[in-house]
């Protein structure tokens, strides 16, 4: 799969690209990641991608002009139209779901904004869908961008070493994890949970899932409900 982010700081997100996971999955050509500088697009001879807001008010807004161009770019390199996406705090929260639905479209474009957003004229006519990562303002789209990679990019072939690695955590099947231990097998005075010493499988699954199960339910009682409709499991109060 290609993913590509369009930024004003490709180097910011290069870097975080480069290392552990993402970055070996990378070398190994199991996903495919690059970054566009959009100023690059810009036929400023300033190279101005940035103005002042129609109406008035605080700080900058990204023109549409090269937000555009490096788009068109993108469609001609991959000789698609990626799935568009504009990082956004007025977007739908990002979810596992989302991450897996993402990893299945053969290229995604991420565009990060800056300052005050972008012009919502280039978002109409480009963008499929706005994704936020939460409920709070960062000052630009760069985190939020290699946050959706990295959720994405690890649901791809070949970059974890089994999908059993995110089949059984938080989230994926709509529960959070079970606890995890490992060696010493007592530390501080606590010892690991027996079963998980006794080698012993199906109890080992069932510990687990009843763990996963509790927590769930401890810290998430919106997930609990769900997933207890959804797998007919009786309602423990
Ligand atoms: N004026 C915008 C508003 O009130 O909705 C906020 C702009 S923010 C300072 C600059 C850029 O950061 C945004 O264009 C977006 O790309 C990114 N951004 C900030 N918070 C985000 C979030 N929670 N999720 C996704 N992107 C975010």
């Amino acid at each position: 799969m290609k993913i590509e982010i369009a930024t004003l700081f490709p180097e910011m997100c290069e870097n975080v690209l480069a290392e552990s996971i993402i970055g070996r999955a990378r070398k190994k050509g199991a996903v495919d990641i690059s970054c566009r500088n959009i100023r690059d697009y810009t036929k400023d001879r300033h190279r101005r991608v940035d103005d002042s807001p129609y109406g008035g008010g605080m700080g900058m807004v990204m023109q549409a002009d090269p937000i555009f161009n490096c788009f068109e770019a993108v469609c001609a390199d991959l000789g698609e139209r990626p799935h568009t996406i504009y990082m956004s705090p007025k977007g739908k929260n990002f979810t596992q779901s989302r991450a897996v639905e993402l990893a299945s479209y053969s290229s995604i474009l991420i565009i990060c904004g800056h300052y005050e957003g972008v012009d919502q004229r280039v978002i109409d006519e480009i963008v499929d869908e706005e994704i936020s990562i939460g409920d709070y303002v960062l000052t630009g789209g760069e985190l939020p961008a290699l946050v959706v990679a990295d959720a994405v990019a690890r649901m791809c072939e070949g970059v974890l070493s089994d999908e059993l690695c995110y089949q059984d955590e938080s989230h994926y099947n709509g529960l959070l994890e079970y606890p995890q231990y490992t060696k010493p097998a007592s530390w501080h005075g606590v010892d690991v949970p027996e079963v998980l010493l006794s080698g012993h499988h199906k109890n080992i699954e069932t510990f687990r899932f009843e763990k996963s199960i509790e927590i769930t339910r401890e810290r998430r009682p919106d997930m609990y409900e769900n997933y207890i409709k959804t797998h007919n499991i009786p309602c423990k109060k």
